[in-house]
């Protein structure tokens, strides 16, 4: 049977509400119950009933929400909070101790001190809170995260990331409020580029290379007139492992689509994955030609066969990546329920751990970049 699901954020028109309204439905595991879907109260409202839900759990505002819903016995069995950066705190806390278990978009919070408190509340209150890192659900992705585990590239070396995408290069286009909140620090947090696109790159390189970034060396630059954070930079940074790390974000990037990939280079070989051809995983063993692995073939990890929907040859994406996501927690909350130990491959899913070593390294990031590049060590131990 489908768990109750409840949506906050990710009103009519946002970039990502739509997605996780198919990803959280995609295997039937949820159903959406209950939502504060706008910051308009009357917007919210009207969106949620006309996506099906009822007029008494079609909220106006989420602590509307988390009034109505904690004392019902059907209230959602998860939450996610797909809201802009700066209340993701606020809210995820909230639910969190009122016993929820949440998916928070990335960023986790814009301070270092919240995504620990957030931390710190999950684990007390016995609660699962995920990330919304939707990138590390491609079954390429858990695939290459296989490989490098197994030692097929051996020691790794060196990881390149860029997610450098051109969607915010028009001055004129400023004013749009889509991309406002992301270079306004009161909305935003310390950082735009980074905190927005960067951190999944950076999330990535840690996922498939297994390894946590120690310390960062960055160059910001806000190129558009007037930005008070960055929509391009550099970022150096080293990993445990002695792996070597680079990225490369920017939303000024005209021409770039979307623009996230990675490289992960070992001392036996090299992987190459492009979330725009998410199909395909590049492999190059050290003094061999390059071959394709293409999902959903025959001899794939299980990681990645579960990854996997459809038959090899159908394209498979972005919805498919969010819906392991939340299949993994489905895995997880149920696994609870039933008082049984959850698959162990739905645990590579990203939680609040992961949340805040991302946000740690951002900071370093920004931190670095204020003070013209110099090495800055990211928070590595969850101290609480
Ligand atoms: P958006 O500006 O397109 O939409 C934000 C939505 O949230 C709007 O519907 C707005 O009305 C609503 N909202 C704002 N404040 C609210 C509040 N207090 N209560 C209820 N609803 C509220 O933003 P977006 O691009 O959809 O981004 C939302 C979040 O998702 C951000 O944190 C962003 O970083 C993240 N995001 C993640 C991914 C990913 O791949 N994981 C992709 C895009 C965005």
């Amino acid at each position: 049977m489908s768990m109750n699901w409840g949506l906050i954020g990710g009103g009519e028109g946002s970039q990502i509400g739509g997605t996780h309204r198919i990803a959280a439905a995609l295997d039937g595991a949820f159903r959406l119950a209950a939502a504060a879907l706008d910051i308009d109260a009357q917007r919210a409202r009207a969106f949620a009933m006309r996506l099906g839900i009822p007029k008494d759990r079609a909220y106006g505002d989420w602590r509307e929400m988390l009034e109505g819903e904690k004392s019902r016995p059907d209230r959602p069995t998860l939450i996610t909070v797909a809201t802009p950066n700066s209340s993701h705190f606020e809210i995820t806390r909230a639910f969190l101790l009122a016993g929820f278990d949440v998916l928070c978009e990335k960023p986790l919070t814009t301070t270092v001190a919240e995504s620990q408190e957030i931390v710190r509340i999950a684990r007390e209150n016995g609660r699962i809170c995920a990330v919304n890192y939707g990138y590390s659900g491609y079954a390429m992705v858990r695939h290459a995260r296989a490989m490098v585990a197994r030692g097929d590239l051996g020691r790794i070396r060196v990881v390149v990331a860029e997610f450098a995408h051109g969607h915010h290069a028009d001055a004129a286009d400023a004013d749009n409020p889509r991309v406002r909140w992301r270079y306004d620090p009161k909305l935003a947090g310390i950082s735009s580029i980074v905190a927005d696109c960067g951190i999944h790159a950076l999330h990535l390189a840690s996922f498939i290379s297994g390894q946590e970034i120690l310390s960062l060396s960055a160059d910001f630059v806000s190129a558009v007139p007037g930005r008070e954070l960055e929509d391009d930079a550099l970022v150096a940074f080293r990993m445990s492992g002695d792996v070597v790390g680079r990225l490369w974000t920017s939303a000024i990037a005209v021409g770039r689509m979307h623009g996230l990939g990675i490289q992960v280079f070992g001392e036996k070989g090299g992987l190459r994955w492009q979330q725009e051809q998410p199909n395909q995983l590049y492999w190059t063993p050290v003094g061999r030609g390059t071959s394709i692995i293409e999902r959903g073939v025959a001899g794939l990890s299980p990681e990645a066969d579960r990854a996997s929907r459809v038959t090899v040859g159908h394209a498979e994406g972005f919805f498919g990546a969010f819906g392991n996501i939340y299949a993994d927690l489905a895995e997880r909350l149920r696994a609870r329920q039933e008082g049984r130990e959850p698959n162990p491959l739905a645990l590579s899913c990203p939680n609040a751990e992961d949340g805040l070593r991302s946000v740690a390294a951002v900071y370093a990031a920004a931190e670095s970049a204020k003070s013209g590049g110099r090495w800055v060590r990211s928070a590595t131990s969850i101290d609480l």
